[in-house]
């Protein structure tokens, strides 16, 4: 049997929460993720449970008004998640991704708090991929604050950091919004252990101009010029 869009979205969502888990990027209950079912509806994950461990039959589906649709008994008790409307503004403002994950990644976080530009130090993919990553002005989590922190750099970046706080990570399916967020942590991760030897060299200027030149090429680029 043969399963059905809705179906293989509730599995790659848990398994998406898993490999949060396992690669401490979420803490405790933290973190959200949710993918598009359609022009009409997303899955979300709901609030108060670890991620690492849903099951499918768990997800919340709503309207993109945040309106709740087609509860169960497994969902009946649950709230969606309380970055909804983070989630909601992402789909609005990105007619074009399929996919939203919202964590905690450790290195990334502690960076934007130091004051450190996670990406001082990086490799060529990772700027090919991840383009400028922003810092979001902090917002209180949780509410509206989180939607208009993150509405106009939304349109134009597919990995942002809300400050003090965590990632966002978009992409056309919620697996790509994943693999986007393990590269910026990854970035931030080698930030940090150059900063940790002592410090080292950043890529020279023209060099990352020519990166951000394949980025476009390639069609990934969403930066502002
Ligand atoms: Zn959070």
């Amino acid at each position: 049997m043969s399963l059905t869009r809705e179906q293989m979205l509730r599995e790659q969502i848990c398994l998406v929460g898993q490999q949060l888990h396992r690669f401490e990027l979420i803490d405790g209950s933290a973190g959200n993720i949710s993918a598009r079912l359609d022009a009409e509806r997303i899955l979300i994950t709901p609030s108060g449970l670890a991620k690492g461990f849903l099951q499918p039959e768990q997800l919340l589906l709503l309207g993109m008004d945040g309106q709740r649709l087609a509860d169960t008994p497994a969902t009946a008790a649950l709230k969606p998640s309380s970055e909804t409307p983070m989630h909601l503004e992402a789909y609005r403002q990105r007619p074009d991704i399929g996919g939203v994950v919202h964590a905690h990644p450790l290195y990334a976080v502690a960076l934007t708090i130091a004051g450190i530009n996670l990406q001082r130090y990086t490799i060529p993919e990772a700027i090919i991929l991840l383009g400028d990553v922003p810092y979001a002005p902090y917002a209180t989590p949780a509410g509206d604050e989180d939607r208009l922190a993150i509405s106009d750099l939304i349109t134009q970046h597919d990995a942002l950091m809300l400050s003090f706080h965590g990632s966002l990570t978009v992409g056309k399916d919620v697996w790509e919004a994943y693999l986007l967020l393990e590269t910026l942590e990854h970035t931030a991760r080698l930030t940090y252990l150059v900063h940790q030897l002592g410090g080292g060299m950043s890529l020279p200027e023209d060099r990352i101009h020519q990166l951000l030149a394949l980025r476009r090429s390639l069609g990934l680029m969403r930066d502002r010029p």
